[in-house]
């Protein structure tokens, strides 16, 4: 009657939809203000004003095609064109906009690029911690995850231990810096040693393993950190974009896959991405946002916004005695969960109204996720609920 898969994935819902869920009941009980939900990483801060005057110079277009017509299945030139001057003007990478594929956000351009690369027996390396949808995305493709735990000092990828994972199978790796859940952003020298692993074992293996960067949080950088454009780093590189965090979009969906001009066989994985992107239905992404992307590739969301945000959680937290490593990026602080199982302490921080997500489907058990893309005011209210929530255990 249905598919056993699909099934399985759809009446369970992920973690963190229950946490949220569970926040919205709990606040109808309570009250919202004593509902601290540090669940999703829905973005916060608004749309930068751009976007505005973007959407409203389209909607006074009088022609419906121009505005709400399908573009091309790959997406409209013109935009490809834009993001591609964006890319190169930025990097320096020299993509080219025949090599961009617009899609409905950063997880589409992951389904459609691990579809499009996908072979008999392909394993996908992911980097702990990390998204969790990734595995959800690797194994619907047909591919195999395989996960490589992190050095809990830095949230960096344990590198002995990618060496080990590399091996004849290996067709792809997902890097996601800045991180989500941790915030790191990789150094260049992580970064730089990653793709010496992964040249080294396309030599053993005469294969080219690709390099998929997922970059939503690209903008949401802080300080003088450094978060380096992955395709002069490595050559085989494909880029899976999107504004859900850059612009404040999420429910837009809009995004792309762009194509390192050095990647190799170019063409062949181009055609693969239009074919993976037509059997999933992803052509033509939202016209009305493609255009909106393409005039506001220069805009920036208040980040200073979430920088406070970091600093005031971060400072206080640690302050209390809670465990966790400064995160440079994205909005989310990823913090030693105070008793072994995480679920367990998530459970409890639900009694002081903190709803805060474990690790473990993140692939990094002891550990709970904070998103910190929330009001600076409900950071400072639930700051004694944290520190009750420390004090508990103390007792
Ligand atoms: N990749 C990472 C690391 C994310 O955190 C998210 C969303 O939170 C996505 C991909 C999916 O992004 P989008 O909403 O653009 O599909």
């Amino acid at each position: 009657m249905f598919n056993r898969t699909m099934y399985e994935l759809g009446s369970h819902r992920s973690v963190i939809r229950e946490l949220f869920e569970f926040g919205k009941k709990r606040a109808a009980e309570v009250g919202a203000d004593k509902v601290y939900d540090f669940s999703l990483g829905n973005p916060n801060v608004p749309a930068p004003d751009g976007v505005k005057a973007a959407a409203e110079k389209l909607l006074s277009l009088t022609d419906n095609t121009l505005l709400h017509g399908y573009t091309s299945a790959q997406g409209d030139a013109t935009v490809r064109k834009a993001v591609a001057d964006n890319i190169n003007a930025r990097f320096g990478a020299g993509v080219s906009p025949d090599f961009i594929y617009m899609t409905c956000g950063a997880a589409a351009s992951l389904t459609v690029t691990l579809n499009a690369l996908r072979e008999e027996g392909d394993e996908f390396i992911l980097l702990a911690p990390y998204f969790p949808e990734y595995a959800v995305f690797v194994k619907a493709a047909g591919g195999v995850p395989v996960v490589v735990p992190f050095d809990p000092e830095t949230f960096a990828p344990d590198l002995d231990a990618l060496e080990k994972a590399i091996g004849p199978r290996t067709k792809g790796i997902i890097v996601n810096s800045p991180n989500n859940p941790s915030g790191t952003v990789y150094t260049r020298e992580t970064l730089t040693r990653i793709a010496e692993l992964l040249s080294q074992a396309n030599a053993r293996y005469d294969r080219h393993i690709v390099l998929i960067a997922d970059e939503p949080y690209r903008e949401l950088v802080y300080g003088d950190a450094e978060a380096p454009y992955l395709m002069n780093v490595y050559p085989d590189t494909v880029v899976c974009y999107s504004w859900s965090k850059s612009l404040s979009l999420p429910g837009e969906r809009i995004g792309y896959i762009a194509l390192s001009p050095r990647l190799c066989d170019k063409e062949g994985v181009y055609a693969a991405v239009c074919g993976a992107g037509r059997a999933l239905g992803y052509v033509c992404a939202p016209a009305m946002f493609q255009y909106v992307a393409a005039a506001c590739v220069d805009e920036r969301p208040d980040i200073e916004a979430y920088r406070r945000n970091r600093d005031l959680i971060y400072s206080a937290l640690t302050e209390m005695g809670y465990d966790c490593v400064r995160p440079d990026g994205a909005f989310y602080l990823f913090v030693r969960s105070l008793e072994a199982d995480a679920n367990a302490f998530s459970d409890r921080a639900k009694n002081y109204g903190l709803l805060i997500v474990p690790g473990d489907s993140f692939g990094a058990p002891g550990y709970v996720r904070i998103s910190y893309c929330v009001s600076h005011d409900m950071i400072e209210r639930s700051l004694p609920a944290f520190r009750a929530l420390i004090d508990s255990y103390k007792k």
